[in-house]
């Protein structure tokens, strides 16, 4: 792709308001503008981010046996009296009428309209467990939105709901759940550590939040540092063996870990002074079961082998994805700017032409950008070097093939690497197989 034909807006100077770096460098690098207070459109380079974050969201979710639907944003306020919510929610819901005059409101989250859909259609117990989910945009009118699409009003999140017939069914679908959040994160190149949260008034110990650490995290963290060791990607889970999912389960949770709000000081001590660790984390998500409170306050029950109707047991898994994008850069940027892992980066690599004009070094150029694809950015604007550097060291892209006129004649290109800042001096050949294979 040609950065000439392209919309990729990168800014010199700071945004003055932005008081983070990943704010900063969404603003600087293109990937997004605010068009209203916590309100963001996403510009191509940040799309695409989005878009890599939801398709890994997606197959993991998928591998576990979740399956997707598309849920509206908009919702009927009625469905929210059914449970009570309509009036318990506070000023966090916005609240719209339509032109006869009903209670409508823009989704904070989608309990009580997957509860109606699945009441709707589920009958018996013999179709349980089913697990549903969507990635859809969600409305809360934040007091304090901030730092960019960290905390937004409008943002994206993948909303899932599990639907077992008792606890233990309940129990497996959360253990899943949370076995598909420790790869998503994972494979997302960050680490997320999951740590007990409050379950409220339905007790047990059935909830988490995964959190990123950055120092510009909003809650205070206390962890065992053999959390951040494993390697979720290489474990094998047996989904299908609720045994091999409690040993799973019992591995991740025997390990301290806690926010502020839960942390114990008496279990805290029990860790080995040199693995504690202490710090800010961002929470990107929070998985928590909570029994048949909205299977029982709407009225959906399905019917057992004894043909006695019962209610459902249901939990709910977030992930915020568009909250995932600024926590990916708070633990990936330098000075310079942003270091995409290659999972999630907008593009694999750029290749900066560093004489347009040169027949050689535009030949050798074009060559890498038909081979790459969409997946490669071609920087042919008429400028300097310098800048060049500069905007692909902003962008993050983990490989710049570096192309001048005096490499070229030899048929020898540069390529960097963004993380480690190694250059080789490479033919062309061997810097298309390491890059684009
Ligand atoms: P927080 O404590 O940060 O306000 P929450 O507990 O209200 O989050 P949940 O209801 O658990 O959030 O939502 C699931 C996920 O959605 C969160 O883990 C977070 O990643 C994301 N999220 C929640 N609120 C926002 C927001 N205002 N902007 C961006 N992402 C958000
Ligand atoms: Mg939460």
């Amino acid at each position: 792709m040609r950065l000439t034909k392209s919309f990729l807006p990168t800014l010199k100077e700071v945004p003055a308001d932005a008081q983070i770096a990943s704010h900063r460098l969404m603003l600087r690098a293109g990937l997004i503008r605010q068009t209203a207070s916590g309100i963001y459109a996403w510009l191509p380079a940040g799309l695409r981010v989005l878009r890599n974050i939801e398709r890994i969201v997606r197959e993991e979710q998928n591998a576990i046996g979740a399956q997707e639907v598309l849920m509206p944003t908009l919702q009927s306020a009625d469905l929210w009296r059914q449970s009570g919510r309509y009036d318990a929610y506070g000023p966090e819901m916005l609240r719209i009428n339509d032109r006869h005059g009903r209670d409508m409101l823009y989704g904070p989250t989608n309990e009580e309209m997957i509860t109606e859909i699945f009441g709707q259609t589920v009958k018996s117990y013999r179709e349980l467990p089913q697990s549903l989910y969507h990635i859809q945009w969600k409305f809360r009118d934040e007091r304090r939105p901030r730092f960019g699409v960290m905390r937004g009003r409008e943002f994206l999140m993948k909303d899932a709901y599990s639907f077992d017939a008792d606890y233990d069914g309940a129990v497996v679908s959360y253990r899943k759940m949370m076995l598909a959040y420790l790869r998503t994160f994972q494979r997302l190149g960050v680490r997320a550590i999951p740590m007990r949260a409050d379950t409220g008034p339905i007790g047990g110990e059935l909830s988490h939040e995964f959190l990123i650490l950055a120092p510009t995290g909003e809650s205070t963290v206390y962890f065992d540092a053999a959390l951040e060791q494993q390697d979720w990607l290489a474990q094998s889970v047996d989904l299908d063996d609720p045994e091999s999912l409690g040993r799973f389960f019992k591995d991740v949770t025997t390990s301290y870990a806690a926010t502020d709000e839960m942390h114990d000081e008496t279990a805290w001590k029990t860790v080995p002074a040199d693995r504690q660790r202490e710090g800010r984390g961002i929470e990107v998500g929070h998985i928590f079961y909570f029994g048949d409170k909205y299977t029982r306050s709407m009225g959906v029950s399905v019917n057992g082998p004894d043909g006695a109707a019962f209610h459902p047991h249901m939990g709910s898994y977030g992930i915020g994805v568009s909250r995932l994008t600024g926590a990916i850069i708070e633990a990936h940027h330098d000075a310079q700017g942003i270091i995409w892992p290659e999972s999630v980066a907008p593009f694999k690599a750029a290749i900066l032409n560093l004489k347009p004009g040169d027949a050689m070094v535009d030949e050798i150029c074009n060559r890498f950008n038909h081979i790459g694809g969409d997946a490669v950015l071609l920087d042919d604007r008429d400028e300097r070097a310098g800048v060049k550097f500069n905007d692909a060291d902003l962008m993050g892209h983990p490989w710049q093939i570096i192309v001048g006129p005096r490499g070229a004649k030899e048929g020898r290109v540069e390529l960097k690497n963004r993380r480690s800042g190694e250059r080789l001096d490479l033919s062309v050949d061997e810097a298309i197989e390491k890059v684009l294979s």
